[in-house]
């Protein structure tokens, strides 16, 4: 083989956790890490990202990288450690973590065209001079040129406005649309035509493309005129950006802190600057926390750092963010899923050439190319939609801003009203430092929560949502021209057996986990033992014969509310009526404008509101989360009834809130009543010890799927007999859970079975997952059965 060749480990998507490596053909420029290179693999050409040069040869021929794709990496060194920290964590394949990193449109094969400014910056440096032709693209051969010539990189010169990218997405990439072409004074006009064929008439004021067009104006002619100043492009106010959608919120900035709020500014602001530390703030709902957010992210941008900003859902990122904007006004943007494409890469783009200098917006904006960061802030850390479930890469959003942050070296706050177990524990045992604000601002109180007794106080016994005193607090705050918002179950939930009279769901002797109903066979079953027991025809605890199946549609039980409360100008907000970042905002301000006075709610879409007009919060079923067969039932429920609790008196009315549950003696159900955190977390904490789950020990979750049943039960019990073998030969010290039954055990023309991994050296298992594949591709399973490998997971559905 010839030793001269340069070799590059190139990542690939596909079902392997490693790179490949090709050699580079001599002409290849020097690439940076992250770069985009078209490669053959296998019998088809595919992008793939150059990651590096390997460590040592491969021993067999290699391939050559066909072509460069990217004249830059788009990926500050940081996000690209990340991104590969990420791969190796969460056994993840790493092109599939840096896709992930990129919008949307840059995954197919797009990449920007460079060309030189229209004009010559005083930026431009001088050994660049001879090469500058205004507004000309460049060719492969002027990169080359440039890159051997100049001393600031590609990227520099970007940043700097000496050259510029083309994106190809429509015609004005990345930008606002043209409205229209605005004349230069008609005198200055012959000048510029003197020596030209084409002479157009002199206009003044703004002319449309087509209009220009129409006068004979050619593309040609166009740029030309833009080029020598004679016509100014004007772009058009943008009505779609999420941006608009959200009014930056007034007079946040000329808040005063107080006291506790300035603690907490200071404590982690004396530590901007000074290397990686995660601070855990505790603090109840309505304390102020996003204030405290804001002044800690002025104290970075003074020392020129920029900031991240994660929060869970939609509706989140839009409270925070009209806080943000009312602080920061346009230094601020958002990342987002539900951007147009065009909106993300503008969005993308700025981050990258630093206009914006915070980023705010849900897990997948912890791959913001911000460089130069100083601090990230991760807003309700508890909140599980931080986990990607699907598709790969199964990150979590949290834990990956806390690497990111430690590859930077600098601070990272996590705040939230009912701290993660994980993230509590961490802070108890000093790993974090545990910061507190225990008041609201302003006079608010925390409000009077008052339990219901389903099983005795239900409106109609064959409508089991709606409790008396629930319809009598509601009709008293119509009637007093308040607002009051109820919040509806969950959609879409995991099939469970509950007993009509005491609301009893049996759980898994073993897991203390509840049990999940499978209609084929009627049998109820642990999956994540796989405990299985037989069919019950009575109630375990009261003997009743009458249960609860599940599927209560939510939208039979919204229109009988609705036709309830004859006061009431409902409006509906949930997955269906908020679809879409616009929508939910609109409906939501119309609410806040109490163009209604009862809002009925799924808790997904409307946590982190702040509607001081709401006096009145009714929580129709507190125990859907309970019964969810999921080691975490108690800490997610928990969080949710502190939450919606936490919507109510914000303003100068106290707050009242009505909880209905079958479970009104339960220990989470009274704590979220007393909003004690510090009593259910000493709870939580024992049972997970006992239990050996998170934060004593770390899970992954293994899925497998397949069309036949027999074929994928077999196939399970050969994968999870290979993992012990495996384990047991590298003296990995794990539990094996299952193979059990999914709760959802047929899904799409699948069955499905799982097994956990529980233990205490997930990453020692996650390298012997590696080495396993890299010596029998896919575990050795046959193509028919999938496999899903989730590290830390959230979704025990
Ligand atoms: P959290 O995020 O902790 O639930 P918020 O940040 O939404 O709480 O703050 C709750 C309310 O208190 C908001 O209306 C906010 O503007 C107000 N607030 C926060 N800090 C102050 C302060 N120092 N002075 C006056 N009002 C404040
Ligand atoms: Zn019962
Ligand atoms: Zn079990």
């Amino acid at each position: 083989m010839d030793s001269k060749l340069r070799l590059a480990s190139v990542a690939v998507t596909g079902p392997f956790h490693r790179t490949f490596t090709y050699h580079l053909t001599p002409d290849t420029p020097p690439l940076a890490p992250g770069q985009r290179v078209l490669v053959e693999f296998g019998r088809s050409r595919t992008v793939g990202f150059f990651v590096g040069t390997p460590v040592s040869p491969p021993g067999v021929a290699t391939k050559p990288v066909l072509k460069v794709l990217d004249d830059v990496s788009y990926f500050p060194e940081d996000l690209f450690a990340l991104c590969l920290w990420m791969a190796d964590y969460y056994f993840a394949n790493p092109a599939d973590c840096l896709t992930s990193a990129l919008p949307p449109i840059l995954k197919t094969r797009r990449t920007a065209q460079l060309r030189w400014a229209d004009r010559k910056p005083d930026s431009c440096p001088s050994e660049l001079l001879p090469l500058f032709k205004p507004g000309r693209k460049l060719t492969a051969g002027a990169v080359t040129e440039i890159r051997r010539r100049s001393r600031p990189s590609i990227s520099d010169l970007v940043k700097a406005e000496v050259l510029e990218e083309l994106w190809p997405v429509g015609d004005t990439a990345g930008h606002t649309a043209v409205k229209g072409y605005r004349a230069a004074d008609p005198d200055s006009w012959p000048e510029f035509y003197r020596k030209k064929r084409f002479k157009p008439e002199p206009f003044e004021g703004l002319l449309g493309r087509d209009e220009l067009k129409k006068r004979g104006w050619s593309d040609h002619y166009l740029r030309q005129a833009i080029t020598a100043g004679k016509l100014e492009p004007i772009r058009s106010e943008r009505t779609d950006r999420i941006l608009d959608f959200v009014q930056p919120r007034e007079g946040v900035a000329d808040l005063r802190l107080f006291d506790e709020q300035t603690e907490v500014v200071e404590r982690v602001s004396d530590h901007l600057g000074r290397g990686f530390k995660t601070f855990l703030l505790h603090g109840i709902t309505g304390s102020g926390k996003t204030l405290a957010y804001c002044h800690l992210a002025r104290k970075a941008l003074q020392s020129d750092k920029t900031v991240l900003v994660l929060t869970p859902e939609i509706a989140l990122s839009g409270t925070t963010l009209a806080y943000f904007r009312g602080f920061f006004g346009d230094q601020v943007t958002v990342i987002h899923s539900a951007m147009s494409q065009r909106e993300r890469l503008e969005s993308w783009n700025g981050v990258r050439k630093g206009r914006y200098r915070i980023v705010v917006g849900p897990r997948s904006a912890v791959f913001a190319p911000l460089e130069n960061l100083g601090l990230i802030i991760v807003d309700e850390e508890h909140d599980g939609s931080y986990k990607q479930d699907d598709p790969a890469p199964r990150f979590h959003g949290r834990d990956s801003a806390i690497m990111r942050a430690k590859i930077n070296r600098i601070p990272v706050l996590l705040g939230s009203a009912s701290p993660s177990v994980e993230s509590y524990y961490n802070a108890r045992s000093g790993r974090y430092e545990l910061l507190k604000l225990t008041r609201r601002p302003a006079g608010a109180v925390l409000p009077i929560v008052r339990v219901v007794d389903m099983r005795r106080q239900k409106l109609h016994g064959d409508q089991p949502y709606l409790s008396w005193p629930l319809k009598k607090e509601v009709d008293a705050r119509l009637e007093a021209d308040q607002q009051a918002i109820l919040f509806l179950n969950r959609r879409g939930y995991s099939p469970q057996l509950k007993c009509g009279e005491c609301g009893h769901v049996p759980s898994c002797p073993q897991c203390d986990v509840k049990l999940t109903y499978h209609k084929a066979g009627g049998k109820l079953s642990c999956h994540y033992c796989g405990h299985m027991s037989l069919t019950i025809d009575r109630c375990p605890k009261c003997g009743s014969s009458r249960f609860l199946y599940p599927g209560a549609g939510t939208q039979k039980v919204e229109e009988h509310i609705a036709r309830l409360f004859k006061l009431g100008r409902v409006l509906r907000f949930d997955s269906d009526t908020a679809s879409g970042r616009k929508n939910s905002h609109l409906l939501l301000r119309k609410f806040a404008d109490r163009k209604y006075n009862l809002l009925l709610g799924t808790q997904m879409v409307t946590k982190g509101l702040d509607l001081p007009g709401v006096s009145l919060v009714g929580v129709l079923s507190a125990d859907q989360g309970l019964d969810m067969p999921d080691f975490r039932a108690s800490e997610k429920t928990f969080a949710r009834l502190l939450q919606v609790a936490g919507r109510s008196g914000r303003g100068i009315t106290p707050g009242d809130v009505v909880i209905q549950t079958y479970y009104p003696d339960s220990d989470v159900i009274q704590d979220a009543a007393r909003q004690d955190y510090e009593s259910f977390y000493e709870r939580e904490i024992l049972s997970r010890e006992v239990h050996r789950f998170p934060p004593f020990r770390r899970m992954v979750k293994f899925v497998l799927s397949a069309k036949d049943e027999a074929v994928l039960s077999r196939q399970t019990a050969a994968f999870a007999s290979g993992l012990k073998e495996r384990a047991a030969a590298a003296g990995l010290q794990s539990d094996l859970l299952g193979p059990a039954a999914c709760p959802h055990a047929f899904l799409r023309g699948n069955y499905r079975r799982q097994l956990f991994a529980v233990t205490r050296q997930a990453m020692k298992l996650t390298r012997l997952l590696s080495e396993w594949e890299n010596a029998q591709p896919r575990f050795g399973l046959p193509s028919s059965v999938k496999i899903v490998v989730d590290v830390d997971p959230d979704d025990m559905i």
